[in-house]
């Protein structure tokens, strides 16, 4: 184990588990239960080198704390990572995993990440009920977080446009939106409802050409989007597409969209701002989801609750804004510094 690795940010404890069963190996870092429960999903995912899956619950379970701090959850931040081989996830393999997450005794909760499903969780919940992320009928809070991400993005992607351009509504607003999958697609619809225009672009092209018939309006090349001419850039496909040369391109004034870690470099976060491009953090804007997540686990209401908790999306990223033209300093650096105070790591 690479005990140096600067990843080790105060992780309150690692967990490596290997079933032998099954054959299963899972890592599960818990970063900080300072607010509560360690909340953040199982990424299923097949990995290089040997140091990758640590490395990679080590940084994911970080970005838990902050998010779920920012988000005003009563939640910690943990991450699972299931390496995954050629025997495949199985039932019999999800159910260890389950047996994993019940020996934390409820220290960290999981849910869906890449490569898990809602069926996934099903399996998991039989061996322990520190999951979520759930099939659930219609109405109910929980199930896919899709939907509550694209609504909290909407109202967060709002806020920037507010405080950018002084603009109360989006009636008109030019907004190119990379990735219209299941937040993006979902995203565009509340924006074309209430005049927005529209440029949408998808490495799968005919999903671009399907949702812009829907709605009446442009898609373009995938590789074309990040150049177009907008108000609004809405990253909501990738990680790390925010970097020197992209954002020199850029011709947007605000960045505000659903993708997780979207600057490729801390540095790129300066870059934004001296460009005078308004950047919503990713983890504070795209927090609908595990907002909706937390929501089913804490049996703490419905869809309508949700939607009373993603209303707080706005207000926190424009104190984010404020705090950022005050102290002159990057909005990704604001937000961290806000969640490492609220999660006691100042
Ligand atoms: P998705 O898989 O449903 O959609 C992603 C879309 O991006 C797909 O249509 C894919 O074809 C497209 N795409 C991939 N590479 C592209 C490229 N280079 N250029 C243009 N399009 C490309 O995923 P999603 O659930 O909509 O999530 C989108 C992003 O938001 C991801 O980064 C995800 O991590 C993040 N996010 C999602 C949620 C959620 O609740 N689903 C919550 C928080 C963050």
């Amino acid at each position: 184990i690479p005990w140096n690795l600067a990843d080790f940010d105060a992780h309150e404890d690692v967990h490596f588990f290997h079933d032998r069963s099954t054959g299963l190996r899972a890592i599960i870092a818990i970063h900080s239960t300072h607010l509560g429960p360690a909340a953040g999903g199982a990424r299923y995912w097949r990995y290089a080198g040997d140091d990758e899956p640590l490395i990679d619950a080590l940084r994911l379970s970080r970005g838990m704390s902050y998010k779920n701090a920012m988000a005003g959850l009563p939640m910690g931040g943990g991450k699972a990572v299931i390496l995954r081989d050629d025997d495949g996830k199985g039932e019999a393999r999800l159910e260890a995993f389950g047996r994993m997450i019940e020996s934390l005794g409820g220290r960290y909760v999981t849910a869906e990440d890449v490569g898990m499903t809602d069926e996934d969780m099903r399996v998991i919940a039989r061996r322990t009920r520190h999951v979520s992320g759930l099939p659930v009928a219609e109405g109910a809070a929980g199930g896919n977080p899709g939907p509550a991400t694209a609504l909290g993005v909407f109202l967060g992607l709002k806020a920037a446009v507010r405080y950018k351009l002084g603009r109360l509504d989006v009636e008109g607003v030019h907004v190119a939106i990379q990735g219209v999958g299941s937040v993006g697609a979902a995203l565009a619809r509340h924006l074309a409802a209430e005049g927005a225009v529209l440029t949408v672009a998808d490495a799968d092209e005919a999903r671009a050409a399907g949702l812009a018939a829907e709605l009446g309006c442009k898609s373009v090349p995938a590789r074309e989007i990040m150049r177009v001419a907008a108000d609004v850039f809405s990253p909501c496909a990738l990680g790390a597409i925010l970097d020197e040369q992209s954002i020199a391109e850029l011709d947007a004034a605000v960045v505000a969209g659903a993708a997780n870690n979207q600057l490729a470099t801390p540095a790129d976060g300066e870059r934004l701002l001296s460009k005078g491009i308004l950047y919503a953090p990713d983890y504070v804007i795209n927090a609908g989801g595990i907002i909706n997540v937390a929501t089913e686990y804490l049996g703490q209401g419905d869809a309508e609750s949700v939607r009373g908790k993603l209303a707080q999306i706005p207000e926190r990223l424009t104190a984010i804004f404020e705090q950022s033209e005050r102290r002159g300093l990057p909005t990704d650096r604001i937000a961290d510094d806000m969640a490492r105070r609220l999660i006691g790591r100042d």
